[in-house]
């Protein structure tokens, strides 16, 4: 039976670097007899505008029987004064919380090639390849009770749950530990244990998984010092897992690490390995329909797609290896772009990715 996969532009420069995406999955699809199928679907602002909802019930349903979902990038201004329940990122939210996406993997991988285009000195940052786990279903961005309520004495207070059921935190611990079993067997566990319960009995329960692992090494830091250390020193790590706040704003630096969130793909997998694949950065609205997105993020994407989802190492090895050959030939679009590169816009990027696998 064919392999389902669903594409899901989005918008702003969503659609643009999807297009790009299609080209190489099309490309593998054939030269590895994948045998994936695709169909597509809306979601985000360009299902509001069309449906009157983010997640059209269409699209859930697409999801629901998708083996993996290829997704560009939701939002804009055009949206942003909608009511919270109907902005593009509830489209997102609800994929990822309907279909139980809870692991999310987002690598920082540093390009030799791109070393100059991080702030921090190459030095620090050269040869850099680690992975953040982040939980992405639970934590305090799901949490109930949430809201904004008036006090006694009249005043308005805002009002947020941060909570970890105990099976929430094996199954994210065991992602991470799998994943470091592949790599280089580190793990370092980042919490608030000194200050928030939860994070107690989250650290109570990596210990716990451990035990299943001897081989990995578990280290646990606090999260302000993660974040420190991030920027110190960041090849220190090899794989860190945390909750979902602590992930969002740390997988953030993470990435900036690299210089570019136009190079840096994401996973978010649920229990079997069925898996949302998109880029880590936003849908770009002051670039978008100007050829100037780099789409090297959401090729990678398709990459992760196929090595987690399909376990097509060879397919996903050929993705990879091609964008490594298009920056040694010096191709930057303009976000990674330096002196002595040439430019090059969204398109020909892609074409220089398809030629690279086809050479
Ligand atoms: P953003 O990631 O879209 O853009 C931040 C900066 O990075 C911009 O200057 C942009 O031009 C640049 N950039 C981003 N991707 C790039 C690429 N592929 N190539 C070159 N440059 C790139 O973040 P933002 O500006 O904070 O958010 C814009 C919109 O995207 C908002 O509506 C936000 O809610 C939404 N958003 C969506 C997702 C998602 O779909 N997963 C994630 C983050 C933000």
């Amino acid at each position: 039976m064919a392999r389902n996969v669903l594409i899901l532009p989005g918008d702003g420069i969503g659609p643009e670097i999807m297009v790009e995406a299609e080209k190489v999955l099309n490309h593998v699809n054939e030269k590895f007899s994948l045998d994936i199928a695709t169909t597509r679907a809306l979601v985000g602002g360009i299902a509001i505008d069309e449906t009157g909802h983010p997640l059209p019930e269409e699209t859930l349903e697409k999801a629901r029987n998708a083996d993996a979902i290829l997704l560009g990038a939701v939002g804009g201004p055009k949206w942003d004064k909608l009511d919270m329940a109907l902005r593009p990122e509830k489209g997102l939210l609800g994929i990822r919380s309907q279909l139980g996406l809870f692991g999310n993997l987002r690598p920082a991988i540093l390009y030799p090639q791109l070393a100059d285009a991080s702030t921090l000195k190459p030095e620090v940052v050269a040869g850099l390849d680690i992975v953040i786990v982040r939980e992405l279903t639970g934590g305090i961005y799901f949490g109930q009770p949430r809201g904004i309520r008036e006090t006694e004495s009249g005043e308005r207070e805002g009002f947020n749950t941060y909570r970890y059921t105990e099976s929430e935190i094996r199954r994210i611990a065991t992602v991470a530990f799998d994943l470091a079993m592949k790599r280089d067997k580190r793990i370092c566990s980042v919490d608030k244990a000194n200050v928030l319960e939860v994070t107690v009995l989250w650290r109570e329960i990596m210990e716990d998984v451990a035990k299943d692992y001897p081989e990995v090494e578990l280290t646990h830091m606090y999260v302000d010092n993660a974040a420190m250390q991030l920027v110190r020193a960041p090849k220190q790590f090899d794989v860190i897992v945390t909750g979902n706040m602590f992930g969002d704003i740390l997988s953030d630096a993470a990435a900036m690490l690299t210089g570019s969130i136009g190079m840096l793909p994401s996973a978010s997998l649920d229990v079997n390995g069925r898996g949302m694949y998109e880029p880590c950065h936003g849908s770009a609205p002051d670039i978008a329909g100007q050829g100037k997105a780099n789409p090297l993020a959401t090729i990678l994407s398709t990459a992760m797609m196929l090595r987690y989802t399909f376990d097509e190492q060879a397919a996903a090895d050929a993705i990879e290896k091609a964008v490594f050959s298009v920056l040694d030939q010096g191709l930057r679009t303009g976000d990674i772009h330096s002196e002595g590169c040439t430019l090059v816009n969204t398109s020909d990027m892609g074409e220089a990715v398809l030629a690279a696998m086809k050479a």
